[in-house]
């Protein structure tokens, strides 16, 4: 059995999949690979941004509205070019997000809404995490985990259509260099992830040219395979 397919099994069991990320851009550029694989085998896969990438920019006279506009837009064709069934923003501001009871409601909504069976998000733990966004998104969907599964939590969520219990029962972590155990062969979607990827033209204006650290990143990883291109994940033990 290849290396692929062995850590592909890790994943045998999902039917969906909701991805909880910081900023439009972090799904593409740390799984967009791996969910196109899910994607191709029939998975139903929600993507949820936490802000509007607001400050994404190093242009001093955009317009922080504009560019939340231009970034949902982006958003939504990186979403099309993956196969993401639907994608969710929460709307929080760039840069200022809190891992308060606000966000873990708005996050517990959408484990209720989707019924997502696994979760994807950062690794709130790793040390090296230096965006506080990251770390806020990450914290925020692992606390919503067990309220969103009880009924006396938030009650007024089960008044919309389609809305139950939360039913997720598997994490997986991202962005982690806290000893990943899940490796994912990518290479044969590359050119997918780098598509999707290269939808966030607000952010990578000159392409491929702006995408090298993540090729360079997804390349050391699939040294340990021994492919080209990986991309890793911790999965977290949960009841
Ligand atoms: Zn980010």
């Amino acid at each position: 059995m290849t290396a692929e397919l062995k850590d592909l099994d890790a994943f045998a069991e999902v039917q969906r999949l909701i991805v909880v990320a910081a900023h439009p851009d972090d799904l593409e550029t740390l799984g967009g690979g791996t969910v196109a694989l899910l994607v191709q085998r029939g998975i139903k896969t929600f993507s949820v941004n936490c802000t509007l990438g607001d400050i994404g920019t190093q242009e001093a006279h955009m317009s922080r509205p504009v560019l939340a506009t231009t970034r949902l837009a982006e958003t939504e064709e990186a979403a099309r070019i993956l196969g993401i069934a639907q994608t969710y923003n929460l709307g929080h501001h760039d840069g200022e997000l809190v891992a308060d009871l606000e966000l873990r409601a708005q996050i517990a909504r959408l484990y209720r809404l989707t019924q997502a069976d696994t979760l994807w998000t950062f690794d709130p733990f790793w040390p090296g995490q230096i965006h506080p966004d990251h770390r806020a998104a990450g914290q925020a969907a692992l606390d919503a985990y067990i309220p969103s599964k009880m009924p006396l939590y938030r009650p007024e969520q089960f008044n919309e259509p389609g809305a139950g219990p939360g039913c997720l029962k598997r994490i997986f972590l991202f962005a982690t260099d806290r000893a990943p155990d899940i490796f994912i062969d990518v290479g044969g979607v590359y050119e997918t992830k780098l598509a999707a990827c290269r939808a966030h033209l607000s952010q990578f204006p000159q392409g491929e040219a702006n995408l090298e650290w993540m090729k360079e990143l997804d390349q050391r990883r699939g040294q340990v395979l021994g492919v080209t291109y990986a991309e890793v994940f911790k999965q977290m033990e949960v009841w």
